[in-house]
């Protein structure tokens, strides 16, 4: 399988270490596995990491996304625009609430959704109130905020960031200031994954920041079944309250149902500890980053990283790299088995979700061919903070070897 003096290189990996088993170890041997100080602590820290007022943690980015869409209302009567370059949960996530999808396109160097593929998206939607845009920060590179925010606003709707790539990403205002994602300056709310292929690992794990309190008691009600326990909002007076005006001890309302999205003290405990080690993978992957990007020049034409977006300091969740399969005489499917063979992981980030059976079905006739463009040529290389410089050299010149093999 693999050659000598190699291991398997996956194209992404978590890392753990022993302060990590220390802090989920000391969970375990608590008063309490769930609902306790330590899911309060890592929501505090990660708000503060990322410059928001308010972090909800939760079972997963997926479920964040859909706290996210229902915490502002959204449901049958809306649309929502999502870029389709994403992974399935993005455009789910207005499903879950019946809401319709509108694919936008994206831009076919970066993956990213542009202002216009933004406009002439919200442009097709007729006879339907577009309520909702959901930005993916691909691969960490991040989306044009201030503009998507400048649009959603002219256009009354609200938006939500997927950051589920793009945790310790910043991006420079046209002002000059930097933002940090997560801080939700252009944005309602922002939805981080903390599975392991992501830059930080909590096992599965999601939050969600915004600095609007009423969209923070709105996250924490629905990640815990809609129930409201604070008696100033209670509504039913007689089922609340005592003779003598006193809450019932018991009691507690539910207005909507919500779902148990709730992150454990065990997940939290290891959401904790990677929180600290953020800014060191992050270097890590920069560096691993400039090391490809060296290794890889000499191929030119062939095959190239994904230009870097000005003015953002990416969070390096993928390390991806657009081939042209026509020069290159082989096809993406036997470059990755062949690659596999050798020891190396390789995947592609991601069928378009309008070509999905369910989106096919359902939305008929969307031509998005930015998007089709970039996933034709996408490749995303083993990448992940453990990995050495020699290692990528590997990569590398395995991926030389093959795809001149080919020809
Ligand atoms: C991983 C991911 C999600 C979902 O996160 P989970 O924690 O796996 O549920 C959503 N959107 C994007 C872009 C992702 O990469």
């Amino acid at each position: 399988m693999t050659e000598p003096g190699g291991c398997f290189l996956p194209y992404g990996r978590h890392q753990i270490d022993e302060d990590d088993i220390a802090a989920v170890v000391s969970v375990l041997r608590s008063d309490s596995l769930t609902g306790g100080p330590v899911v309060t602590e890592f929501e505090q820290a990660f708000a503060a990491r990322v410059g928001a007022r308010f972090a909800v943690a939760c079972a997963n980015g997926t479920a964040g996304l859909h706290l996210a869409a229902m915490a502002l209302d959204l449901g049958a009567d809306d649309t929502v625009i999502v870029p389709t370059l994403t992974f399935l949960a993005t455009a789910n996530a207005a499903r879950y609430v019946g809401a319709e999808v509108a694919f936008a396109d994206v831009d076919p160097a970066t993956g990213l959704m542009r202002p216009d593929d933004l406009q002439e998206a919200h442009a097709k939607v007729v006879n339907r109130k577009v309520r909702a845009v959901i930005p993916v920060h691909l691969n960490g590179q991040c989306v044009d905020m201030e503009a998507v925010a400048e649009f959603a606003g002219r256009h009354g709707m609200r938006v939500i960031e997927d950051a589920c790539h793009a945790i310790g990403a910043t991006y420079r205002t046209r002002a000059g200031e930097g933002v940090s994602v997560g801080a939700c300056r252009h944005s309602d709310m922002t939805v981080f994954s903390l599975h392991p292929v992501k830059t930080i690992a909590m096992g599965e794990g999601g939050v969600v920041t915004t600095n609007d309190p009423d969209l923070h008691t709105a996250l924490l009600r629905l990640r815990n079944h809609g129930m409201v326990r604070e008696a100033s909002g209670f509504v039913q007076r007689e089922e609340a309250f005592d003779a003598d005006g006193q809450p019932n001890p018991w009691y507690y309302e539910m207005p909507a149902p919500g779902y148990n999205y709730r992150a454990s003290e065990i997940h939290c405990a290891l959401g904790l500890s990677q929180l600290r080690k953020l800014d060191r993978f992050l270097a890590r992957r920069r560096e691993l980053a400039d090391i490809y990007d060296r290794a890889l020049a000499p191929l030119g034409l062939l095959l190239r990283p994904i230009p870097r977006v000005a003015g953002c300091a990416s969070g390096w969740h993928l390390y991806v790299v657009q081939i042209d399969f026509n020069i290159a005489e082989t096809s993406r499917a036997a470059l990755m088995r062949k690659l596999l063979d050798r020891g190396i992981g390789t995947q592609v980030h991601y069928l378009p979700v309008h070509r999905q059976p369910y989106y096919r079905s359902r939305y008929s006739n969307v031509k998005l061919p930015g998007s089709d463009a970039y996933y034709a040529s996408c490749l995303s290389l083993p990448f992940f903070p453990a990995m050495s410089g020699g290692e990528v050299e590997r990569v590398v010149a395995t991926l030389a070897d093959e795809l001149v093999l080919a020809e």
